[in-house]
């Protein structure tokens, strides 16, 4: 056995464990989880916040400082732009989920490396499974890289992605930055509506 195809192994083998285990195991899988070096200075681990039953699944990026302090994804500057966002999209509480590419904070708010990502992702792809939205929302790159390496999605524009609806949107923390990725976020969304309604 290739140390590729071990490491392929291991990463099916979790996922599965998980996955049969339930979702109380993920979280308490990623409180202990040592893999990859971000959980060496992390304060909290970032597992996720809203509904068990959703319709939409957000994937961010990393968890910033105030989530790193509260344990709350989008807790912080951008999770005020993620409110207005879930409220134009028109969602209620029941209807979302929102989590990250990884778990815990990278130092110096950097993005985290592929490495990290990937030591990550049975972690996200459990909760998916077991959480089972209909539609993926990934905001930003990170997100796509992690949820689908190798695909260069539209913003915007909706794929069908393993037997879910993918779609690419700004990171919220964007929308701070460039106000005028505001009306064009909104655009997206107005096109999008029938795949959460
Ligand atoms: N907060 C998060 O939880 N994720 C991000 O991607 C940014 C801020």
């Amino acid at each position: 056995m290739t140390y590729e195809k071990d490491n392929r192994r291991d990463f099916e083998e979790r996922i599965k464990m998980m996955v049969e285990a339930g979702y109380e195991t993920v979280a308490k899988e990623i409180i202990k989880c040592t893999r990859c070096p971000l959980h060496k200075s992390a304060i909290r681990r970032v597992i996720g916040k809203g509904s068990c039953n959703p319709k939409v699944f957000f994937i961010g990026e990393a968890p910033g400082k105030s989530e790193n302090e509260t344990g709350i994804p989008f807790y912080g500057r951008a999770g005020k732009k993620l409110d207005k966002m879930i409220e134009y999209m028109g969602l209620s509480e029941e209807d979302w989920m929102v989590t990250n590419t990884v778990k815990c904070h990278p130092p110096e708010n950097r993005r985290p490396s592929t490495n990290e990502i990937e030591c990550c992702k049975p972690f996200l792809l459990s909760q998916i499974t077991l959480l089972d939205p209909k539609i993926i929302i990934l905001l930003g790159n990170t997100a796509e890289k992690s949820f689908c390496p190798g695909r260069k999605l539209e913003w915007g524009v909706p794929v069908e992605h393993e037997g879910r609806i993918i779609l690419k949107l700004y990171h919220p923390a964007a929308l701070i930055y460039t106000a005028s990725k505001i009306e064009t976020q909104n655009a997206f969304i107005d096109k999008n509506r029938d795949l959460w309604k």
